[in-house]
């Protein structure tokens, strides 16, 4: 069985090794000659728009995904009236445009923070007035882990942050002063199944997730499941999806959500009965999907632009080190550890060796 990946960075690289054990074989396609998911299956080295190599992966694979939210929708198009295209394109349409993801919260009665489209400098004072200040300018699309986004609480910085992000769509959200940060992976195959793997509980840095816990019978779960539930049914979603929340009291606001596996989820390939990893796979392929159950309390510190030492992570009783085996640059996820151990406080303790190893021995 040959999946087809639309991007070979680490959540493909990830995707093809749980393939592995089920005689799945993954075919990605990346610009990137170095992509480094090419050790892990076969790489169709180009552009995304390059329609020879769309006709082979659509030739090749029993159905083609991706790993991140920015493919040309052109080249999503040429592809799915070829070969079954999973998660649904629209979902992808829908996840990479901030204000029609956030539309689309809204519509489904789901909690996010205030928001307003922005074109215009003048557009800006006026979402100001309705989202009150601090806020975030962000743009539409393109952004990722914190990139495009600048916080407004003055007008000095309104002008900035215009500046430095106009010329493409903005939108302006309210800023939310949250408890803490959330997140729910979910997986929903074609038949209808849907399966949740515990919330989790992340922290971020400078925008880019630093780190994330699992938090089996947390009291939000209800809450988050029946927001996350919503969206699968209205998109009828096949595979993982992901939705980001702000906790601010017992409310849950979504901040995004990304139609593919996420970072959030990396603990699950130790931490659970199967996988994000294999259950999309399990998904898109229409193969039974895998129990979610939590093994043992987990969590995750990702390593960003410098890994640690291998025999310093591995010194650390209950973790397991994922070296992505991409070149380090300032901001680059280069790999991560998951930790499992029996108890709670094992992992506590596991994760403050982790964080003291990449600098941020001072957390929490
Ligand atoms: P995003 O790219 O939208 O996921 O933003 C990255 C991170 O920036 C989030 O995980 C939050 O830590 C922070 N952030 C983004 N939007 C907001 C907001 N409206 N209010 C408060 N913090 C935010």
């Amino acid at each position: 069985m040959i999946v087809g990946i639309l991007g070979g960075g680490q959540l493909a690289r990830m995707l093809a090794m749980a393939g592995q054990p089920l005689g799945i074989h993954c075919l990605f396609l990346d610009p990137a000659r170095d992509a480094c998911a090419r050790t892990t299956g076969e790489l169709l080295c180009g552009d995304y728009g390059d329609e020879r190599l769309l006709d082979e992966l659509a030739r090749r694979a029993a159905v083609v995904t991706y790993e991140f939210e920015n493919v040309p929708e052109a080249s999503l198009r040429h592809l799915a009236s070829r070969v079954t295209v999973h998660p649904h394109p629209k979902a992808l349409a829908l996840a990479r445009d901030r204000w029609h993801e956030k539309r689309l919260f809204t519509d489904l009665g789901i909690p996010t923070p205030a928001f307003v489209a922005v074109d215009t400098r003048a557009d800006l004072d006026q979402a100001l007035a309705v989202t009150g200040r601090p806020a975030v300018l962000k743009t539409r699309t393109m952004g990722y882990d914190g990139k495009g986004q600048r916080v407004v609480r003055n007008t000095g910085d309104a002008d900035t942050a215009f500046a430095a992000l106009c010329g493409v769509p903005l939108i302006l959200e309210g800023f939310v002063p949250f408890d803490r940060e959330v997140s729910l992976v979910a997986v929903r195959h074609a038949a209808g199944d849907v399966r949740f793997y515990p919330l989790t509980e992340n922290i971020h840095r400078n925008g880019v997730l630093a780190q994330s816990q699992a938090r089996p019978g947390d009291p939000m779960t209800a809450r988050a499941e029946t927001y996350v539930g919503r969206l699968l049914a209205h998109l009828d979603y096949v595979g993982v999806l992901a939705v980001e929340f702000f906790q601010k009291g017992d409310t849950l606001l979504a901040n995004e959500m990304a139609p593919r596996v996420h970072n959030s989820g990396h603990w699950t390939i130790e931490g659970a009965e199967t996988s994000q990893f294999e259950n999309h796979l399990r998904a898109v392929l229409g193969l039974p999907l895998g129990a979610t159950r939590v093994l043992a309390p987990s969590a995750m510190v990702n390593f960003v632009g410098r890994l640690p030492q291998a025999s310093a992570v591995l010194a650390v009783p209950g973790a397991h080190l994922h070296v992505y085996g991409k070149a380090a640059r300032a901001g680059r996820k280069l790999g991560h550890a998951t930790v499992r151990a029996p108890h709670e406080p094992d992992v506590l303790d596991a994760l403050s060796r982790l964080r003291a190893l990449v600098d941020l021995a001072d957390w929490n």
